[in-house]
C-alpha cells in the first residue's frame, strides 16, 4: 500500500470495486530491471496491464513492448513509441493480423513451427523471427503449459525454414513460467538456447538474440527474491552457456513490472454460515473471479488482503465473489484468515493486483460492470 494510493482512496471514496495503480511504483520497478540487467532490453508484456497511463510511462522511460495482438500494437503506438520498439510475441497469429502488424511497421515476430513461419514470410516479408522453445515451468506458481513453443531439437529446422523463405532467423525465446520464484530457472532454458545457436551456426546461420521472457514475481503473501538476484543468476547463466560470444538479450516482464503497483478496493457484501455448527464463515466480496481475480483459479495466486480490523483475532474463512456462478469462490481449499470482527459493509484492500486483473474481468456477467481502474 503506497501513501499515494491511500490518499487517493481517502480523497475520492470510489463506489464499487476498483483498481488503483501507482505509476511511481511502475517507474521504480522499471529502473530496478534496468539496474539488475543493464545489457538487456526490456519489452514490457502489455497484457499484464495495458492502461494507457502505464504504457505512456514505460514508453517515456525507454521501454520496448511485447504485444500479442493488433489491438495491443495500436495501444503501444498510441504512446508515440516507434514500431521498432514492439515485438509481436504471440506464436498464434492470423495471417491477416500479421499483415496488419507489418503495415504498422512491426518487424519482429515470434514463431514456434513451420506453418507460422510461412504465414510470417508471406505477410511480413524480410522480418526478423525468433523461435520459441518449450520450458518446463518448474518452480513457477503460475506455470505455462505446452501451448507455446516447440522442443529445442525442432527449433533449428523452424529457423532454417524462415531463413530460406527470406526472413531473418534472429533468435530464440522462452518463458520459464509466471511468478517464477526460483532465480535459477533460466539456466536450463539458456542452455537449450545456446544449443540452438550452435546448431544454427553449423548450418551457416548466425542467430543474434535470446528473448528470456517474463516470469519475474510480485510479492504476494510470501517473500520473493529481489530483481537483483534474478539479474545476477541470469547474467551468470548467459555467460556460462554462451562464453565470450554473448548474444543480445531481452526480457519481457509483465507481472514483475506492474503487479505490486496496484491495489483493489473491495467491500464485504455478506458474511454467513452454511449451518449452525459450521466452523468456517463464508465471506462474500463485491469482486470475484469474474471481476478481475481470475488468477485465484486453483487458488494459485494468494493475494494479501488488508482490512481495518487486522489488529483483531482472525479465523479461517471461505472467501467468495458476488456472482451466481458456483466457481466464483476465491479461497476454499485453503481458507483465508480474516478478522473475527469483520462485518458486512467493511472495506477490504487486495494487494498486488496491478497485473492480470482489469483485463481478466468480464464485461457484464450478472450485470456487474468491468473492473474500473484509476492510474495515478
Ligand atoms: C505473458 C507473457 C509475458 C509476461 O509474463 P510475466 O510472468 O507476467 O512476466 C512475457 N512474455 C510472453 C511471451 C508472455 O506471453
Amino acid at each position: 500500500m503506497t501513501d499515494r494510493i491511500r490518499d487517493f482512496l481517502r480523497a475520492n471514496r470510489p463506489d464499487g470495486p476498483c483498481l488503483v495503480v501507482d505509476l511511481n511504483v511502475v517507474r521504480g520497478n522499471y529502473q530496478r530491471f534496468v539496474r539488475a540487467m543493464p545489457d538487456t532490453r526490456i519489452y514490457y508484456a502489455v497484457k499484464a496491464n495495458p492502461a494507457p497511463e502505464v504504457l505512456n510511462t514505460l514508453a517515456e522511460l525507454g521501454s520496448s513492448f511485447d504485444t500479442a495482438s493488433v489491438a495491443e500494437i495500436q495501444m503501444v503506438l498510441a504512446t508515440g513509441a516507434a514500431p521498432d520498439r514492439i515485438s509481436y510475441g504471440n506464436t498464434i497469429k492470423k495471417e491477416r493480423d500479421i499483415a496488419r502488424a507489418y503495415q504498422l511497421g512491426i518487424r519482429l515476430y515470434a514463431v514456434d513451427c513451420v506453418a507460422e513461419v510461412e504465414k510470417v514470410a508471406r505477410a511480413a516479408p524480410g522480418s526478423q523471427v525468433f523461435c520459441r522453445i518449450l520450458s518446463d515451468g518448474a518452480g513457477a506458481e503460475w506455470p505455462l503449459s505446452k501451448k507455446f513453443g516447440c522442443v529445442p531439437e525442432m527449433a533449428p529446422d523452424v529457423l532454417e525454414h524462415a531463413h530460406h523463405l527470406g526472413l531473418v532467423a534472429y533468435g530464440v525465446s522462452f518463458h520459464v513460467g509466471s511468478q517464477q520464484v526460483n532465480t535459477e530457472a533460466w539456466d536450463s532454458a539458456l542452455a537449450s538456447a545456446a544449443w540452438v545457436f550452435r546448431r544454427m551456426a553449423e548450418r551457416g546461420i548466425q542467430l543474434k538474440m535470446v528473448n528470456m521472457g517474463g516470469g519475474f514475481p510480485t510479492r504476494y503473501l510470501r517473500q520473493v527474491p529481489e530483481v537483483n538476484a534474478y539479474g545476477t543468476s541470469i547474467t551468470n547463466a548467459v555467460r556460462a552457456h554462451f562464453g565470450n560470444d554473448l548474444p543480445e538479450t531481452i526480457i519481457e516482464p509483465g507481472r514483475g513490472m506492474v503487479g505490486d503497483a496496484g491495489i483493489i478496493k473491495a467491500e464485504v457484501v455478506l458474511i454467513s454460515k452454511k449451518s449452525e455448527d459450521d466452523r468456517v464463515r463464508w465471506v462474500y466480496l463485491d469482486i470475484g473471479k469474474f471481476g478481475g481475480l481470475a488468477e485465484t483459479m486453483d487458488e494459485a495466486i494468494r493475494y494479501p488482503i488488508l482490512t481495518e480490523r487486522d489488529a483483531d483475532d482472525k479465523e479461517p474463512c471461505v472467501l467468495a465473489g458476488p456472482t451466481c456462478d458456483s466457481v466464483d469462490v476465491l479461497y476454499e481449499k485453503t481458507p483465508y484468515d480474516l478478522p473475527i470482527s469483520l462485518e458486512i459493509g467493511d472495506e477490504v484492500l487486495i494487494e498486488g493486483t496491478g497485473a492480470y486483473t482489469t483485463t481478466y474481468s468480464a464485461v457484464a456477467f450478472n450485470g456487474f460492470e468491468p473492473l474500473r481502474a484509476y492510474v495515478i
